[in-house]
This record gives structure tokens, sequence and C-alpha cells, in this order.
């Protein structure tokens, strides 16, 4: 008689996953940029999972080293204005780009008018130094005027340190170039009213040539000698410090997109694909301009013509409202199977598909003609390049659904 067969849930890897985001987005880890080594310790640590599940290097190459330009903030980053200390991270930014300031500068509070007068720029400029700019948010919302103000902004910075009225939200972001001066993005409210001067104690420093490194893990095919390959890609890297007193955990953005690679590897390490080899690359330098997967596609690990699709994690740390594809429209054959998938399984609120954007790694490679969609999660928590993305937290809502999701498409090679 035959035995009574139980179909078993599939394990939770959401747990799983918690622990790889907590490790990632830890302290330990630096924000994973370019403070105290974190995106190298980050790097590390990735290509010590991949020898545990067992995902082999790729012609003996577990790493892929390149180099490119990033403007640090190793040290404690100090704004002071009429005898309050703002909290770094929470009441300012610097801007990515900015440069060096040191002292105590007196406030000078141009408007847009002052900028857009010739005149009164050249006094402002030939003013001795001692000064900062203080610029209020522009009034407009025109573009031209926008864009001059911008324009003035530029010139502004090349003679005195510039402190700028943020909105109640402070995006931090990571940057190619230094700037002569400080510039400082504040907080809305953060500006005490009618302050006359400011402390300052900036100091950037510039790295022309920083040394990071992609990590390659690969999953041969049962089907002997294939050369054909399914690539899953996720950036590890993120923003780091701004000096030691604020850290940007980079949880959702993107531990989570790398703990979903981690989750599907430890899956198809076991379990190969049958027909189709896998590649898994963990990318580094995407906050600073997809500059891993930039020089990935450029310098091919494998045939991109053999890639019959390239899955590119980011962000995949909430889902309440389904998730997104980028480039469905251009890989119908893609989405479609993924919108097959969830209306049979409903495990996801929705399947979104949306057009080609140069947001995240899979665009070097779609610029080359590689079959390559990215996912998003939809949302739930809001926390972006901020110091409150942090792994306590995210939500993983959809991981589960999405990690599932994924097994049912690559299963299918
Ligand atoms: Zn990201």
């Amino acid at each position: 008689m035959a035995g009574v067969l139980v179909a078993q849930p599939p394990p939770s890897v959401r747990e799983q996953a918690r622990g790889y985001v907590a490790t990632l987005a830890g302290p330990a880890m630096h924000g994973r940029g370019y403070v105290s080594g974190g995106d190298s310790l980050a790097a590390d640590w990735i290509a010590a999972q991949f020898d545990r599940l067992g995902l082999a290097p790729l012609d003996g190459q577990r790493y892929q080293r390149f180099h490119f330009p990033v403007n640090t903030f190793p040290d404690s980053v100090r704004v002071a204005i009429g005898g309050t200390v703002l909290q770094p991270g929470i009441d300012f930014i610097t801007d990515p780009a900015s440069g060096p300031a040191e002292g105590r500068f007196a406030l000078v509070r141009p408007t847009f008018a002052d900028l857009a007068d010739p005149d009164a720029r050249a006094r402002l400029f030939a003013r001795p130094p001692g000064w900062a700019a203080y610029l209020d948010r522009p009034a407009t919302t025109d573009k031209d005027s926008l864009h001059a103000y911008a324009a003035f902004e530029a010139e502004l910075v090349r003679h005195a340190p510039v402190l700028k009225q943020g909105g109640s939200k402070l995006t931090w972001s990571v940057a190619n170039e230094a700037l002569p001066h400080a510039v400082i993005e504040l907080r809305a409210g953060a500006m005490p009213a009618g302050a006359d001067s400011v402390e300052l104690h900036v100091r950037d420093r510039f790295i022309p040539a920083h040394a990071a490194r992609n990590v390659f893990g690969a999953a041969r095919a049962r089907k002997k000698g294939s050369t054909d390959w399914l690539v899953i890609t996720a950036h590890y890297d993120h923003l780091g410090r701004m000096g030691p007193d604020a850290l940007f955990p980079g949880a959702n953005d993107n531990a989570s997109g790398t703990a979903m690679l981690l989750c599907l590897a430890e899956r198809i390490a076991r379990h190969p694909l049958k027909k189709v080899n896998v590649l898994f690359i963990a990318f580094a330098g995407e906050e600073a301009g997809l500059q891993g997967s930039m020089w990935c596609a450029a310098h091919p690990p494998v045939d991109l013509r053999r890639i019959k699709l390239l899955i590119n994690l980011d962000l995949n740390g909430t889902g309440d409202d389904g998730i997104t594809v980028v480039n469905a429209t251009e890989q119908r054959k893609a989405f479609d199977a993924l919108v097959a998938i969830n209306k049979r399984t409903r495990r996801l609120a929705q399947v979104k598909p949306r057009g080609p954007a140069c947001n995240s790694d899979h665009c070097p490679f779609a610029l080359k003609g590689v079959p390559a969609i990215f996912l998003y999660t939809m949302g739930g928590v809001s926390w972006y390049h901020d110091v409150n993305d942090r792994p306590e937290t995210l939500p993983l809502t959809a991981f589960d659904g999405l990690y599932r999701t994924l097994i049912d498409l690559v299963d299918r090679y």
C-alpha cells in the first residue's frame, strides 16, 4: 500500500534573511562604504558565505577587482549654529561631494535675486574669507529658475562654504568628486532663527582610486557542459559612515537584496538547475554610480550572449504592496512568467510592470542587450539613504513570497 504523502510547507527563509541583514547592516560593517573598510569587510563576509554554501569561484576567481574615485568622511563632522551643536545624520548631512571647512564663519544670506545679479554676486565673492553662505530653499518650482539657482550654487561653493536648507527628510548619497569648500544640507527646522554665524569642522578625504571587489559564486547545471547562464545579482555596498557618529546601515538598501541572493544561492547550490548554470554576483560600488556592474558588464566573466536572464535584486525588504519589475515591458516573457506564478500562488499582493530605468545594477547589462530585470518590493517603511534604514525596523513582509516566486521561476531553466 502506498504511504500517505503529506505536502510539507516549504520552510520560511525570512528568519535566515533576518540574520543576514542584521550582520550586513550591523555597526561592524560600517554601512558597507568607504570608512573603516566597510565595503571590503562585507566582500570578505559574502565570499565566506559563498564558500560555506558551496558556490564555486568562476574560473578560479572569487573576486573581480576594480577602482573608482570616491569622496569620504572618515572624521567627525561638526556643525554648530548659534551655540547649538547639530546632530550629524539627523539635523544635517554633508553634500556627498563636500570639501573641507574649519572654524567660525559669518553667515551671509544671499537671496535668489542677489545671486541672479552679476554685480551683487561680484560683491559677495569679493568679501574676504571667513564667511559662509546660507541658502534658503528656492521658493520657485520653475525648471529654468531652479537650473539657474543650481548654477549660482555651484559658483558660490568655489568661493565659500555653503549651508543649504533641505526638506524634512535628509537623503544622503555618494560622490565621485570633491568640492573646494564644505556644503552642508540642514533638515527643515534645524537652522536656529536669527543665527549670524556657524562653526564648521568638516574634513573630507577624497580617494582617487578606491579599490573595490565584485564577488562571484557559481552553481553549475545538472546538464554537463552547459554554456548557458542565469545571473542573479544584488549590490552589497551602501553609503558607509559620515564620520564615526553617523552610520547609514542600508538594511533595505541593499542588505535585503543581498540576503535574497544568499537564500537563493543556498537552494540552488543544493539543487542545481537542470540546463542552465547560475552565476551569483554581489556587486560593489552601486551607490557610487553603478560602478561594480558597469565594470562587470564591460569585463564580463561569462559570454553575455549566453545569459538567458539576469535578475537583479535591490530593496527587497518590504512588500505590503507587492513587487515592481523594472524592464518588464522589454522582458515580456520573464514578466509574464512571474505574473502567471503569482496568479496561481497569490504570494505577492501585486506584480507590477515598469519600463526600462537605469536605477540599479541590471542597467549596464540591459544596455548591452542582456535580458535583464530588476525586482524591488513596494509598500511598508520608506526609510531610504538615511540613518533610519536599520535592520530592527525592516519588515521583510514579502520576503518568503518573493523567494518562492523566484524559485518557481528559476526552476524552469
Ligand atoms: Zn540600492
